[in-house]
């Protein structure tokens, strides 16, 4: 079908825009498109951007808050064993009917392409991996979703879960996962990182680690994880999320490794909403934000996005889940507010998580995908500002959900 959206702001562009659609690819960007249309939308000066791409999701895991007892600590420790509860009852269907409702938000939200963490360990085995590949299936033709096999539990220290991981990717994984700081000793943590490596070479996938995420110094997998990657020519096609301990580490030592992020070519997920209610919890004065140092990464030069992470569960109680409530934490908690580091925020919730995941065809000019939102706002700053209703969310050029906010006033 042949469809067009009309007078459209675009990023980094002036004056108004017609994006024309033909099946599922963007077909003309011009002012004033001339060409036929079965079916036209009124843009009325909104932005148009690509798809919101969400890299970091537990989608095992949303929701639970609904049901799980409170984590009383509120540390990442906590959170980890009240979930064991649930893990030993999963249920594919159960993973997926309650992460569906949270998946469906997304995409009203805005949300084309999502990275889907399910746990791969020796409590609740493969079920998590396989309800995610059942919501996959439930949602296919409405949001591009990946799955990562992701070791909660650590490796090592989960003996088991090596032969799992592997069963992981053979039923369909897409991404291998890592959590190589949660290891007992640095040893163990770099046969994590290397056992990871092996898997995604052999399969032929990507990884996707979660990473220092601790207030701990001491803890150095990042630098490991580069150096890896540098090694096995595997840049570009690894990411790792949190980083929290970067930001612990003295200045020479994270100078040396952010250098490393940046010639190894790992993307780096800063999910700092999350890092604001998980990190920082022994401090007992000047209680830290817990992000990775995110502004020093962006001078160097590295991908760095921004994820969701957490819907209501253990490690985090809200979540809507909407990438530009993410972005706007992102804004607040690395003190990015100017005009110029808006635009920045902008991209980690847009076109570096697309980039991390290796999307194709991502953006606004002839020949990509129509993965399109409509926002009802002109600008990024606007946007950002009051996070306001997605008019319009288009997947490959299906129209999928129009969203609107009434308001009456009365006198
Ligand atoms: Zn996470």
């Amino acid at each position: 079908m042949k469809q067009v959206i009309r007078d459209v702001r675009l990023r980094g562009r002036e004056g108004g825009f017609d994006v024309a659609i033909d099946g599922e690819l963007i077909s003309a960007v011009e002012p004033g498109y001339a060409g036929p249309a079965e079916r036209e939308y009124a843009g009325e000066g909104r932005l148009l951007v690509p798809g919101l791409v969400n890299a970091h999701m537990h989608l095992d895991k949303c929701m639970l808050g609904a049901v799980m007892r409170p984590n009383e600590s509120q540390t990442l420790q906590e959170a980890i064993y009240i979930t064991w509860d649930h893990k030993r009852s999963y249920t594919v269907e159960e993973i997926a009917d309650r992460a569906g409702p949270v998946v469906e938000a997304a995409i009203v939200n805005g949300t084309t392409a999502m990275r889907g963490f399910a746990d791969v360990d020796t409590i609740g085995g493969l079920t998590p991996v396989q309800g995610l590949l059942e919501l996959k299936r439930r949602f296919e033709g409405r949001i591009t979703m990946e799955v990562v096999a992701f070791p909660q539990e650590g490796i090592m220290r989960d003996p088991g879960c090596d032969r799992l991981m592997e069963e992981a990717m053979a039923e369909g994984a897409d991404v291998v996962g890592g959590l190589p700081w949660y290891e007992r000793l640095d040893r163990d943590a770099h046969a994590h990182v290397d056992f990871c490596f092996e898997l995604a070479k052999r399969t032929g996938k990507d990884i996707h680690m979660l990473v220092d995420d601790t207030d701990n110094p001491n803890s150095r997998s990042l630098e490991y994880l580069a150096v890896r990657t540098l090694e096995e020519g595997y840049g570009g096609r690894v990411t790792a999320s949190h980083c929290g301990a970067l930001a612990a580490y003295d200045d020479t030592h994270a100078e040396k490794v952010i250098g490393l992020v940046k010639e190894g070519g790992v993307s780096i997920s800063s999910n700092t909403q999350i890092s604001l209610v998980m990190a920082g919890r022994n401090d007992r004065r000047k209680v830290r934000r817990g992000h990775t140092r995110v502004k020093e990464l962006l001078a160097a030069g590295v991908n760095v996005l921004s994820s969701q992470d957490d819907v209501n569960d253990p490690y985090y109680p809200f979540g809507r889940p909407d990438q530009i409530e993410v972005g706007q934490y992102m804004a607040h908690v690395a003190h990015l507010t100017y005009p110029s580091e808006l635009e920045t925020v902008f991209d980690m919730i847009g076109v570096n998580a697309a980039r991390a995941m290796r999307l194709e065809g991502y953006g606004i000019k002839p020949g990509a995908r129509a993965d399109l939102v409509l926002i009802d706002a002109p600008t990024v700053h606007e946007a950002l500002r009051l996070i306001p209703p997605r008019r319009l969310v288009f997947y490959g050029g299906k129209l999928l959900a129009e969203s609107r906010l009434e308001v009456t006033t009365h006198q």
